[in-house]
């Protein structure tokens, strides 16, 4: 039989139905899909393939998802620091969406992709916020298309000014559309970059607790229409359901499972500071949950109950939340942190182990996303990525998912393939001019810090 790219000998760690390891293992890979998976010598000889890597040495992965970024803010990475969750959205990240402009964030948009696809993340959810006009927005998710990664770009949305945002102290420039205009702009975009497009279009009212009822309503409505998920934050912060049961009287998630808000298409980041009541409503509903555990220990968030919420029957993705609360894209990272913050808040070393990690990254992302990807099975999108292993601080070697883990960093990912197509491999994303791309984001991001006024938060050294 004949393929077009054989990912031959590696230790390839499929996380399918039966979670087979294959040590050695060969990926066949015809068109956009996996063709077969199995032991090396058996996948080696029944295949004939146009182009054959040599994965010796290396772990042969399901490609990652990333549940929840913000890609438009890696031109703030870097700065910020020191700050909760309020005071970081009010002081730094607020002024800076009002100073990005459309180009800006195209630029920054194409560098978090880029960077994630050097990690191996081959899925992308981008809530994407600032600025979110439909041409924008769009060349947001052709930005993240052309660079080769696949995802959804959720289109934020905030509408008018509740009394819970007055009360908060959200900039007065960040109220630009009304609830209508921020649905009709979502749905041109969801119509001229239609569901199954490789970058898809989600609406995302922004924040459950501060936007209007009625933003969420109809943003869950026009998933339903269009038969794409849709995304929010989701009780990030201490304060968010408080402020949201002082207003409406009801806690934010008990609000969605009362107006029948709640299932498979409806993607919550963070849900940290969930009730026991809020936890069993997103199980039963079989709802998405983002976990950013990098983020939430940066801005002091707290720790989101990941035992609870699986139990539960909650589907659990990991993410990055974006360059700039976490710093890099790095979903090694954030399995890592995933499984200490966990061990740390629980004092239970057994509360989460690095084959769930994996889980989490791979194939319940990917159930969260609704790809079909995350999986190495023969029939699923060719999604993968090839790991070093051989590297100074991953040997010795004994068991791959311990190696992948807790010793791998996302530069030891070699190649990455996203639909059939290699993306990144000898060291560059081979879709972009990475040189000029790095150059252009240090120039922008330089000229943004002086006209947001960030030029303070730049000093070498705090004291
Ligand atoms: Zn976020």
């Amino acid at each position: 039989m004949e393929c077009d790219l054989l990912l031959s000998g590696g230790r390839v760690v499929t996380v399918d139905g039966r979670r087979s390891v294959y040590e050695p293992g060969s990926v066949a890979i015809t068109g956009n899909r996996i063709a077969a998976v199995g032991p090396a010598a058996e996948t080696d000889a029944a295949w004939q393939a146009a182009r054959t890597v040599d994965c010796r040495g290396r772990a042969v992965v399901p490609g990652f998802t990333d549940g929840h970024s913000h890609l438009f803010q890696s031109l703030a990475r870097g700065l910020g620091e020191g700050l909760s969750i309020w005071p970081w959205l009010c002081e730094f990240m607020w002024p800076y969406s009002i100073a990005v402009t459309p180009d800006d964030a195209r630029v920054a948009a194409t560098l978090g992709a880029v960077e994630a696809l050097r990690s191996g993340i081959t899925t992308v959810i981008d809530n994407h916020y600032a600025p979110t006009d439909p041409e924008t927005v769009l060349a947001v998710a052709a930005a993240v298309e052309s660079a080769g990664l696949r995802g959804a770009v959720a289109r934020g949305m905030i509408g008018h000014r509740t009394p819970v945002a007055l009360a908060r102290g959200l900039p007065p420039a960040l109220f630009r559309y009304s609830v209508a205009e921020e649905l009709e702009l979502t749905r041109e975009c969801m119509r001229r970059r239609p569901p199954g497009s490789t970058v898809e279009i989600w609406p995302a009212p922004l924040n459950l607790s501060y936007v209007d009822q009625d933003l969420v309503r109809g943003a869950a409505a026009l998933a339903a229409e269009f038969g794409t998920r849709w995304h929010t934050h989701c009780s990030e912060g201490a304060k968010d359901p408080e402020s949201y049961l002082e207003a409406y009287g009801i806690r934010p998630v008990e609000w969605l499972a009362a107006e029948g808000l709640l299932d498979e298409r409806t993607t919550l980041a963070h849900a940290v500071w969930l009730d026991d009541a809020e936890i069993r409503r997103i199980g039963e509903r079989r709802a998405g949950v983002a976990h950013n555990p990098v983020s939430n220990a940066y801005l002091a968030s707290g720790v989101m109950r990941l035992r609870e919420l699986r139990e539960a029957g909650a589907v659990v993705a990991l993410g990055t939340d974006g360059p700039s609360a976490g710093h890099r894209q790095d979903m090694f990272e954030v399995m890592k942190q995933t499984l200490f913050g966990q061990r740390q808040h629980t004092l239970d070393p057994a509360a989460a182990r690095c084959e769930e990690a994996l889980e989490l990254a791979t194939r319940e992302g990917a159930r969260y996303a609704g790809t079909g990807a995350g999986i190495l099975t023969a029939g699923a999108p060719a999604d993968l990525a090839v790991v070093a292993l051989d590297r100074p601080h991953q040997v010795p070697l004994h068991r791959t998912v311990s190696a992948l883990v807790y010793a791998s960093r996302g530069s030891d990912v070699e190649l990455t393939v996203v639909d059939g197509r290699v993306v990144f491999e000898d060291g560059r994303c081979v879709l972009v001019d990475e040189e000029a791309l790095l150059a252009e984001a240090q120039e922008r991001s330089e000229q943004l810090v002086s006209r947001a006024g960030f030029g303070g938060l730049t000093r070498p050294w705090n004291h």
